[in-house]
Formats: structure tokens, sequence, C-alpha cells
């Protein structure tokens, strides 16, 4: 097995450290080894502080992002229960399809694709309803759109909703603070911001949050992601649930110590810096943006394809001479745009030199 050396400027994953990719090799301990056990209690520490929470109930679930979107819907949810959800892009139809398999009620706000969420138009069908949960996603990788999340705690309050957030490509790129915007459920992934392997799903939950699980009717119907088990490991009972991914968390934990040293508010700065960076090259060499630049995503910028260029020659073209991975156009700009990601490890100079300058030779 020889895994060619490739450069992940994609929807996730990012580019892994060293650090991180060596930490994953280290020796496997037992999953309640006292050794073991330290490392998570600084695991869920740092989470902590990633986040901006203080919440008690902060953990890495066992699988990928998805499984942190799971774990959210399913352990708030009942059958019966309403749900509003914000849809501008794959994954706010994903969470959408989540919810209603929990048996809830899903009403649905939209915003064109490559635009933001009108809170407007979520207040609207908020006020005077009543909600379970109001549910929606802070950096949509579908289209490149940056969601404000400051206007939504009001909203929830005014349908007496608990706020859930897909946090997935923000975590470690832009500022998510769980606890200052009023955020009661979380979730995201290793392999975005995080520059990670993918794997782990960070994911928090909030004393209100918290309390609605615990005054549940009936059990929460996935018994691998019910919190009220799997927190008590992760909490100071240390309960066998599963068997804990033991050098997943060796590489999270790495991943978090570089995100720390590096420092929040830098690694912030870093992300938008190089972003803009990356704009201004993509527009010299005739590739237009289509999110407006007010909501554009750090992280991940969508590119619209020229005309007369071919999707799939251009990208095939990349990966063969540069080694270099971009990706495809989602849903509705599928074939139309390309997604082009600058996270965590893969945000640098050489990064956005290497793809302008291969862009730039595919399309000559
Ligand atoms: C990648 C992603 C997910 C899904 O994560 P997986 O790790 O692929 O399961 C969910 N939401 C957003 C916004 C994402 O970018």
């Amino acid at each position: 097995m020889t895994p060619p050396a490739r450069v992940l400027m994609g929807p996730g994953p990012s580019d892994v450290s060293p650090r991180v990719l060596e930490a994953l090799s280290r020796p496997t301990v037992g999953h309640l080894d006292p050794y073991f056990l330290r490392l998570l209690d600084e695991t869920q520490s740092m989470l902590r502080e990633v986040f901006g929470t203080k919440n008690s109930l902060t953990l890495p679930i066992s699988a990928t992002g998805s499984a942190g979107m799971e774990t959210c819907f399913v352990n708030l949810l009942e059958a019966g229960d309403r749900a509003l959800i914000c849809r501008h892009g794959v994954f706010g139809g994903r969470m959408a399809e989540v919810a209603r398999r929990c048996g809830a009620e899903v009403a649905v706000v939209d915003a064109p694709w490559g635009r933001a969420i009108d809170p407007d138009d979520v207040a609207r069908i908020a006020n005077g309803g009543t909600f379970k949960v109001l549910a929606l996603v802070h950096a949509e990788t579908s289209t490149g759109v940056l969601q404000d999340l400051s206007p939504f705690r009001a909203i929830a309050d005014s349908c007496g909703a608990l706020l859930v957030v897909d946090a997935v490509t923000s975590l470690g790129g832009v500022a998510v603070d769980v606890d200052r915007m009023g955020i009661d459920a979380v979730y995201s992934g290793t392999q975005k911001c995080l520059s990670c392997p993918p794997g782990l799903s960070p994911v928090s939950f909030s004393e209100r949050a918290q309390r609605v699980l615990e005054n549940r009717k009936t059990p929460v119907q996935s018994w691998y992601f019910d919190l009220t088990l799997i927190g008590r490991y992760f909490g100071t009972e240390r309960v066998y649930h599963h068997t804990a991914p033991v050098n997943m968390i060796y590489a999270l934990h790495e991943s978090l110590r570089l995100v720390l040293e590096e420092g929040l508010d830098a690694r912030y700065r870093r992300h938008r810096d190089h972003a803009r960076a990356l704009w201004a090259g993509l527009e010299r060499i005739g590739i237009a943006l289509p999110v407006e630049s007010s909501v554009r995503l750090p992280p991940l910028t969508l590119a619209r394809i020229p005309t007369g260029a071919d999707d799939h020659e251009v990208r095939a073209r990349l990966l063969d001479e540069h080694g270099l991975e971009i990706g495809g156009g989602l849903g509705e700009f599928a074939g139309k745009a390309w997604r082009i990601g600058l996270m965590g490890a893969s945000s640098t100079p050489r990064h956005i030199e290497l793809c302008l300058g291969a862009l730039e030779e595919a399309l000559g």
C-alpha cells in the first residue's frame, strides 16, 4: 500500500500535518487505561476551548461529521416533535432528512443556492409557533456560504426551540463561539479545518439541551448515538459503552494542540487572509466567484467553471500533473462550479500558488 502524497484542496479531507500522522502511529493502549483517560480529558478540554464553550457534555463521536448531525437530532427529537430547518445547500437538506427520520414534523426555510439564509424568513415562520429545534448550517460546504449565526438565538427563543448548528467546516477555521451565540447543540468533523483524518465528530450540548435529553418521554432510538449512554464514558463514571477509537483520539488530541499553539484568532485570521488572496487570484485569471463577498466562506470557495472548460478534464489534469485535488460542484452547482478548500494545514500561500498556477495552465 503506497497512497500517493496529494495536496488536498477540496471540501475535505484537508492536508494532515506530519505531527498528526505520527500521533496516529503511537502504541495503542486500552480505552480504560488511566493514560488514555487523561488524554481524553485533555481532548475534551481542548475541544471546549475551540468550540468556545463551557459545556460539560463536549466529546468526539466515534464516526464522521454526519454522525454528529445524527447524534444531535436523535437525542433531541422525538416522534411528533416539530423542527424548523434552514436549507441553503446539501447539508441543510440532509439535516431535514435526518430530522424527518426521527419522526419529527419538519418545516423548511430555503434560500437560493449560493446565498445565506435570510433571518427574517426564519423569524416569520418561527414567530408564534412552537418548535423543539431550530437548525442551520454555519459553513455550507456545498455552496461556500458563511451564515451569520448572531440573529438565531433570539429567533429560537421566539418559538421555544433549541438552537442546533452544523459547524463541520467552520470549527478551527472560523470562530463558532458556541456560548456567545447561545447554541444548544453543535457538531463538527475532524477532516476539515482541524486537519485531522476523517473519523471523529466533535459535539457539544448545552445545559438546556442536556435537560431536554434527560426529560425525554421515549429512549433515544439509536443505541449507538445515545448521549445518555455515551456521556457516562466521557463523563466521570467511565462506564464502557463502545470501544473508543484510541488512535484517532491521539490524532485529534495532536490536531487540537496544533490549533491552540497557533492561537484561535491567528488561525481565523490566516484562513481569512489566505482566502482573500485566493479570491483575488481567481478573479485575476478570469474565474468568477458566484458567492457575494460579504457571505463568502474563507475555508471553502465556490469558483465558477469558465465557459468552454471541461470540469472533469481540468480536475483530472490537476490530479495527474500536480497531485492536486479540488472539489467538483454539488447539487445545483454540479458541473458549473469547483469547490476549492483552504482548510487548516491546506491554508498556506504555497497551496494558493500551486492551485492558481495549475488552474491557469490547465485552462490555457
Ligand atoms: C463534510 C460535511 C458534513 C458531513 O461530514 P462527513 O464527515 O462527510 O460525514 C456535514 N456538514 C457539513 C457542512 C460538511 O461540510
